[in-house]
């Protein structure tokens, strides 16, 4: 049988080395044939020796020499820089790009696959956040599969198979609700790092778990939902479910829900992206209804979460705003880690940076790349 070929943009992060245990427990059928990290140089080289791919890049180009010592035993391409990251998606050898970059850095590399004409598996979420509309045009004019890895879009995606021809109701995109659910403002003013990295039910990336506690990740969903399923804003629903087990829901025209259920682990969302449309096998961990006896669901809090509501106006603005959002967000979040910024003064910089960024109502890539620019340089200097 011959391998699905797979390049793994940001392999070193918690989605890219779930994937590689993804690939590990299929080694007949799936191959990582190209390998990407940001700066971690080290694990790199780990997973460079382990699984032998054909590529792998470096993009802090410091750490380049290292990396090319290391493996230059094998014959593997090395390569360094952000270029290189656009460059080694065109790949002749590669048939989808799991995008597990976190933040806009992940943009450029997912239109350069599509364009040439590779499927998408799509966890960065900032792709369709900054750049949906163009993103979703240019999956449509080249006739890849944009599949979605984030667990609520997994979810409406799997409740979708064998329903295209039925128009969507509406969605139910579900929310943990983070560690600060049910917490006042008052809390929230004095809210540290070490309480904001603590989520309940996953293990992720620093920048997508604080995204959690400010509900910014359910915001940046709602637009990642409202582009991958072509859906009006008010479509696009959000209910706080703080077990984690219904992933999402879809509701149709005639009032039946569907829901897509499993235990909160991203390593089936990731397989399904990489198997689609076929199901394998796996021993991955099962649901056991006698550790949940209750599923509860509850309104999200807008007014203490202020990021959900900020998402949807800048959804409804359209145009640039989502990129303008997304960008701020990046930097108030690297400054919370940092503790250069209050958790509420995250979503009071956003919103400034919103009103100071000069509106475009249909921008091109060039427009986006810019206004991200734009929008980071205002954000810091509001912090
Ligand atoms: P992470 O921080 O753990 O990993 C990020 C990866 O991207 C690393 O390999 C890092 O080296 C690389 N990277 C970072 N900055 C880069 C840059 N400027 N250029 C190129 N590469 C860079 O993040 P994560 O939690 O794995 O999340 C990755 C993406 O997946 C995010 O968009 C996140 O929202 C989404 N996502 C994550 C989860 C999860 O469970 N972790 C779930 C759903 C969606
Ligand atoms: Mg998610």
């Amino acid at each position: 049988m011959k391998y699905k070929n797979i390049a793994i943009l940001g392999s070193t992060g918690s989605v890219g080395t779930q994937a590689l245990e993804v690939i590990a427990s299929f080694p007949e059928r799936l191959k990582a044939t190209v390998l990407t990290a940001g700066s971690n140089s080290d694990l790199l080289i780990e997973q460079a020796l382990m699984f032998k791919p054909q590529s792998v890049v470096i993009v802090d180009p410091s750490k380049y020499l290292k990396v090319k010592e290391a493996l230059q035993a094998l014959p593997i391409e090395v390569k360094a820089g952000e270029e290189a990251l656009v460059e080694v998606v065109q790949r002749t050898d590669i048939e989808i790009v799991l995008n597990a970059i976190v933040g806009s850095a992940g943009l450029r590399s997912t239109i350069e696959a599509i364009q040439h004409g590779k499927d998408i598996a799509l966890a960065n979420k900032e792709t369709l956040v900054v750049a949906g509309e163009l993103v979703m045009g240019l999956v449509r004019k080249h006739g890849v599969k944009m599949l979605p890895v984030d667990s609520e879009h997994s979810a409406i995606f799997q409740c979708l198979a064998g329903e295209e021809h039925n128009p969507i109701e509406k969605i139910y995109l579900t929310a943990s609700g983070g560690p600060f659910r049910g917490r006042s403002l008052d809390f929230l003013k004095s809210a540290t790092k070490h309480q904001a990295l603590k989520h309940p039910n996953w293990v992720m990336g620093a920048k997508i778990t604080i995204d959690s506690a400010s509900l910014m990740n359910k915001g940046l969903e709602v637009i990642e939902a409202k582009w991958l399923f072509d859906l009006e804003v008010d479509q696009v629903d959000v209910i706080v479910h703080p077990q984690s087990i219904v992933h999402s829901l879809v509701q149709f025209q005639d009032g039946s829900m569907k829901a897509q259920m499993g235990v909160p682990d991203m390593k089936l969302p990731i397989q399904y992206a990489l198997t689609y449309p076929d199901r394998w096998a796996n021993s991955f961990e099962r649901f056991d209804f006698a550790n949940f006896s209750t599923l509860t669901f509850e309104p999200a809090d807008t007014k203490t979460f202020r990021n959900l509501a900020i998402a949807y106006e800048a959804l409804r603005r359209g145009g640039i705003s989502p990129c303008v959002m997304n960008a701020a967000n990046e930097v108030v979040v690297a400054a919370f880690l940092e503790e250069k910024v209050s958790f509420l003064g995250m979503s009071e910089i956003i919103e400034q940076t919103l009103t100071q960024v000069s509106h475009i109502t249909t921008p091109t890539l060039s427009d986006y790349l810019a206004a991200d620019q734009e929008s980071r340089k205002i954000a810091k200097g509001l912090i």
